[in-house]
């Protein structure tokens, strides 16, 4: 099967060509069997390990790896790139990139590979993240390697194969604004605009951007609903189509906390949970930027003026929604708030207490939830239909999350253990993680008490 890329169409100063580098005894031990069917890709599992460590070129022609620059906890760094990742070709209308296959020129001295934990916890975010309806890359297998690389202990490779309809990143802009490359910006913006907004027309720069904030606005707000924090939201890993992407020290928060920091190594709580809104807007300020040799600075202001409006509208009705709220009441607002403060001030888990909610016969909070209890069933009392309510809240409050606790032991059964059954368990809970699973009552369990000081820290 031989497909072509489009992005190559840019040409060389977007992307160099690479080789990737092979991995010793690679298995595939994990498949997303519905997204391969997605992409109609008719190969044997055997020919799919070639494919997804890199031994099968799946294009005519070799991989590439792209070039693009970034702000890095508010510094800028003008090249970074594709230092681990590669595309490898297109299919159904998706690029898939592998990760973990190699250096590329934009390795900057580090080994091009990724660790099989990460692997594991990006595979299993990427699933996750689709079954909550947030709007991210998804991954189509992963790889495992007896393969060493050295982080602080050894551990072994692997490689994720990463789906999107386009990897593009703000960074890509910024790399050719800040090296004075107006024509490259207007190339990759007319690049965008024709392949993966086709509902414009051709030329509407400002039309793009907008779409960028949209996007933006839409993926924030529903990461704020359903308590993710991203950990590292450099330029470079925020993406021009508003997926969510480079999953690293993420996390689901569990303890309701807005000054949650999930990145160990962020020491001043730059990108903690209750920041995202605000640095997603900075990062499109710095898009912004980039785009002014195509679009004229009064639109790009006042195009971001909308980014806060989008923002609190989803964010609203998704938490309108958890609550079970379908009628106006004007005091829903502050019992929301309320109900935060309590969560935070009582150390509760966000999650956990959501699904509470929908037991609305009583109080199963604690003593301390009684009065917002009480206020909590009048409102909702007032709505048309309770079952009407109790669905909704169903649809919105998820019975699973990737809890840390959870991928850990997935992690821990692959590294010491080779047994990947546990990673194959949370792919289905977290495909469909509003349903029952009989017998996986368990996996919705807050996390013992081992698994309360785990650290996650940048890439790996
Ligand atoms: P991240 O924060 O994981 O998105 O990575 C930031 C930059 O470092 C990106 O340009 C990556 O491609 C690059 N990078 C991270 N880890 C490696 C690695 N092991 N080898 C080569 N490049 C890497
Ligand atoms: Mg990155």
């Amino acid at each position: 099967m031989k497909s072509s890329l489009k992005f190559k169409d840019l040409g060389g100063d977007f992307f160099a060509h690479v080789k990737t580098q092979k991995l010793e005894d690679t298995i595939l031990i994990h498949i997303n069997e519905n997204l391969k069917q997605e992409l109609n890709l008719k190969v044997t599992d055997k020919d799919l390990l070639r494919i997804c460590s890199g031994e099968k070129q799946l294009a005519k022609e070799s991989p590439i790896s792209s070039v693009y620059a970034g702000h890095q906890f508010g510094y800028f760094v003008p090249q970074l790139g594709d230092g681990r990742s590669c595309l490898i070709g297109e299919v159904g209308g998706y690029e898939l990139s592998l990760k973990g296959a190699g250096t590329s020129p934009f390795s900057r001295g580090a080994d091009g590979r990724a660790v099989l934990r990460s692997s594991i916890r990006e595979y299993l975010c990427s699933i996750a993240m689709q079954g909550l309806n947030i709007p991210t890359t998804k991954a189509l297998s992963i790889v495992s390697s007896n393969s060493q690389v050295y982080r602080e202990h050894i551990e072994n490779a692997a490689i994720i194969t990463r789906v999107a309809e386009s990897h593009i990143r703000f960074g890509h802009f910024e790399y050719f604004a800040s090296k004075g490359q107006d024509e490259n910006v207007k190339k990759l913006a007319d690049f965008v605009l024709q392949h993966h907004m086709p509902e414009l027309n051709h030329r509407d720069y400002l039309g793009l951007f907008k779409n960028v904030i949209h996007s933006t606005a839409i993926m924030i707000a529903r990461w704020q609903a359903q308590g993710f924090s991203h950990g590292v939201m450099n330029t470079d890993n925020m993406s021009i189509l508003g997926l969510t992407i480079d999953y690293g020290p993420f996390s689901f928060m569990e303890a309701y906390d807005p000054g949650f920091t999930c990145n160990h190594s962020d020491t001043q709580g730059r990108y903690s949970f209750e920041r995202q809104p605000s640095v997603a807007l900075w990062n499109l300020q710095r898009l912004a930027d980039a785009l002014k040799s195509i679009i004229q600075e009064d639109q790009l202001k006042e195009a971001l003026s909308f980014y806060e409006k989008i923002l609190v509208k989803e964010y609203s009705n998704l938490m309108r929604s958890k609550f079970g709220f379908i009628l106006q009441d004007e005091d829903d607002n502050s019992l929301i708030n309320n109900f935060l403060e309590l969560l935070y001030t009582k150390k509760k888990d966000y999650h956990q207490s959501m699904r509470q909610l929908l037991s609305q016969q009583q109080n199963t909070l604690g003593d301390e939830f009684d009065s917002w209890f009480k206020d909590y069933q009048r409102r909702i009392n007032k709505e048309e239909s309770l079952n009407q309510s109790v669905a909704l809240m169903n649809q919105v409050n998820p019975k699973y999350i990737l809890r840390n606790y959870l991928a850990e032991v997935a992690i821990r059964k692959a590294e010491d253990l080779n047994e990947f059954d546990e990673i194959d368990i949370l792919f289905r809970l977290l495909e469909k993680p509003f349903d029952n699973h009989d017998g996986y009552e368990s996996y919705d369990s807050e996390a013992p008490e081992w698994a309360k000081s785990l650290e996650l820290s940048c890439s790996s």
